[in-house]
C-alpha cells in the first residue's frame, strides 16, 4: 500500500479496518440511501515485463460490507481552470497530467512573466519540493527583472559522503544510540470520537534529545567554503562512481588546539594558515608539511588562520565540537574587553552568538584580535553567566532589584561612607574597558563631587 509506515500504524492504532487487495466495484443503495459498498478481492498475479506483480480479482470474491458513507480517496490532481473560464489559460501549456509544463530550473512556463511550482508543476508532490521550486522561480524572476532573461539557479557543487549502508561508521562511534523520542498523543477514544490535534508537540527535553541524536554528517563550512564557490562557478560535476570515490576518512582530526578543531582531510594546502600566521601575525605556530599542525605553545589564538582557511579544515571549537560556518546573520560589533575596542563580525543566529569573525580589515585591529575577544566573549553569552539586571546582596545572597534600587543603594553607600570617614576615604578603580570618556567622567566625579584624587 503506498503510504508511510507511521500512516500506516496510526490508522491501525485508531481501529481503522484496512482491507489490502480489495478493489471496490459498485456501491449499492436502498430506499435512495447507500447500504452497502460491494468490492472484488485480488491476487498478486505473474510478474509483468517491469517485474512487477499486478494485482488480478480472484473470480467469485465478491464481497459487500455495511457502509454509513464512502469517501473518494484515490489520488489528488491540479484542478485547472478552462481557458473560457480563464483565457489566460489558452496560452499556457498544460500536460496530459493537466499540469503546467515548462522549465525545470528556472520554473518558467514559456509564457511572458508566468512561473509555475508545486503540484499544479510536478504533479502531487511534497511540501518541501514546493518550497524548492518556489526557491528557483524567485532566482529566475529576480534574474529577469535585473537583466530581462531568464536564467536558473546555478546548482551548487555538491558531495556525498554515501548512504547510511556505504559510509565508514567509525568517525560516527563518538556518537551514543538512541532511540527516536517518541511523539505524546491524545487518548484513542479522543483521537477518534473528536477533531483535535492527534499529535501534542514534545517537550523542551524531548527536542533537546531528539537534537542530539544528530550524527552533524554534513560539511561545517558548506555555506562559505570558497572551494565549492569555484567548483560551482566552473559548474564542475560530482560523478558518483565507484572507482572515483574520495576516501574521506584518511585522517583523524587533529585535537591539539584548545580554541581551533583542525581536519586534515579537507586542507587543500593551500598555505594560508601558514603564511598569515607567520607574515602577518608573526606567530609562525604553523607548520605546514603534508598538512598544517600547530607547534606548540607558539599559537596567541588570534583566529585569523580560522578566517583565512578556505575550506573549513580549520574550524572555531566550542565544547569539543566544530561550529558550523552557516549562512549566519552577520553584525558588525566591537570587543569590549579592553580599550583597543577591535571591530569584530559577530555570527549570530536568533538571539545566540555563534562564533566571531573578525571585522573585516577595519580600524584599529585591521583583521587581528586577541584571544580574549575572538574566543573568550563567548563563555558570559554561551553559557548563561552574563549578568543582565542589577543584584544587592541581602542576608548573604544577591537578590535581583530594579535599577533605581541599584542607583540608590550606590548613591546611600558613598554618602554613608563620606559621612563617617569623609570624602578622602572613596577612591575608584577603572576599568580597561571603559572608553577615555567614561574615564575622564569617572574622575570627574571624585574631584568634583568628593574633593579626591585616589
Ligand atoms: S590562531 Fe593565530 S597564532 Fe594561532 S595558529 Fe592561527 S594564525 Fe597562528
Ligand atoms: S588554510 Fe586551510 S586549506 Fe589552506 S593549508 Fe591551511 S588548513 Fe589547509
Ligand atoms: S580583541 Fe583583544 S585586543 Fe582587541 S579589544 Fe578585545 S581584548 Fe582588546
Amino acid at each position: 500500500m503506498p503510504a508511510n509506515p507511521e500512516e500506516i500504524h496510526a490508522a491501525e492504532h485508531e481501529k481503522v479496518d484496512i482491507q489490502i487487495l480489495a478493489a471496490p466495484t459498485r456501491l449499492i443503495g436502498e430506499d435512495g440511501k447507500l447500504k452497502a459498498i460491494e468490492f472484488l478481492r485480488m491476487e498478486l498475479g505473474e510478474p509483468d515485463a517491469s517485474g512487477r506483480r499486478r494485482p488480478v480479482p480472484v473470480p467469485g470474491s465478491e464481497t459487500t460490507m455495511d457502509v454509513d458513507q464512502v469517501i473518494n480517496a484515490i489520488g489528488q490532481g491540479p484542478k485547472l481552470p478552462s481557458s473560457e473560464e480563464d483565457a489566460a489559460m489558452s496560452s499556457l501549456p498544460v500536460t496530459r497530467w493537466n499540469t503546467f509544463g515548462g522549465d525545470e530550473g528556472s520554473q518558467h512556463t514559456g509564457q511572458e512573466m508566468v512561473f509555475s511550482g508545486g503540484d499544479v508543476f510536478r504533479g502531487p508532490m511534497t511540501v518541501v519540493a514546493a518550497l524548492a521550486d518556489g526557491r528557483k522561480a524567485a532566482y529566475a524572476m529576480d534574474a529577469y527583472f535585473r537583466t530581462g532573461q531568464i536564467q536558473s539557479e546555478p546548482v551548487l557543487f555538491n558531495v556525498s559522503k554515501g548512504t547510511l549502508k556505504t559510509i565508514d561508521p567509525e568517525p560516527f562511534s563518538v556518537f551514543k544510540q538512541a532511540p527516536r523520542n517518541r511523539m505524546p498523543e491524545i487518548p484513542v477514544e479522543q483521537a477518534v470520537s473528536s477533531f483535535d490535534a492527534v499529535e501534542l508537540g514534545l517537550t523542551e527535553e524531548a527536542t533537546r534529545n531528539e537534537a542530539d541524536r544528530c550524527l552533524v554528517c554534513g560539511c561545517s563550512a558548506g555555506f562559505d567554503c570558497r572551494l565549492r564557490d569555484a567548483l560551482t562557478e566552473f559548474k564542475v560535476k560530482w560523478r558518483d562512481q565507484t572507482e572515483k570515490k574520495i576516501h574521506f576518512k584518511t585522517m583523524q582530526a587533529v585535537d591539539s588546539n584548545v580554541e581551533i578543531v583542525l581536519d586534515p582531510n579537507k586542507c587543500i594546502r593551500c598555505q594560508r594558515c601558514h603564511i598569515a600566521c607567520m607574515t602577518f601575525q608573526c606567530s609562525d605556530a604553523i607548520d605546514l608539511k603534508e598538512y598544517p599542525t600547530f607547534i606548540d605553545g607558539k599559537c596567541v589564538h588570534c583566529g585569523l588562520c580560522v578566517d583565512l582557511c578556505p575550506t573549513g579544515a580549520l574550524l572555531v571549537k566550542r565544547d569539543g565540537r566544530a561550529v558550523d560556518r552557516f549562512d549566519w546573520k552577520s553584525v558588525a560589533s566591537h570587543c569590549v574587553n579592553c580599550g583597543i575596542g577591535c571591530a569584530l563580525d559577530l555570527k549570530v543566529s536568533g538571539q545566540r552568538l555563534v562564533w566571531i569573525k573578525d571585522g573585516k580589515q577595519e580600524a584599529p585591529n585591521h583583521s587581528s584580535t586577541c584571544r580574549r575577544g575572538r574566543f573568550r566573549i563567548y563563555d558570559d553569552l554561551w553559557y548563561g553567566q552574563r549578568i543582565n539586571q542589577p543584584m544587592i546582596k541581602q542576608d548573604g545572597s544577591w537578590q535581583e532589584v530594579s535599577w533605581d534600587q541599584a542607583v540608590d543603594a550606590v548613591v546611600q553607600g558613598f554618602k554613608r561612607t563620606a559621612d563617617t570617614a569623609g570624602a578622602g576615604a572613596i577612591a575608584a578603580v577603572g576599568s580597561p574597558q571603559a572608553s577615555n570618556e567614561s574615564l575622564y567622567l569617572l574622575q570627574k566625579w571624585l574631584r568634583v563631587g568628593y574633593s579626591s584624587h585616589g
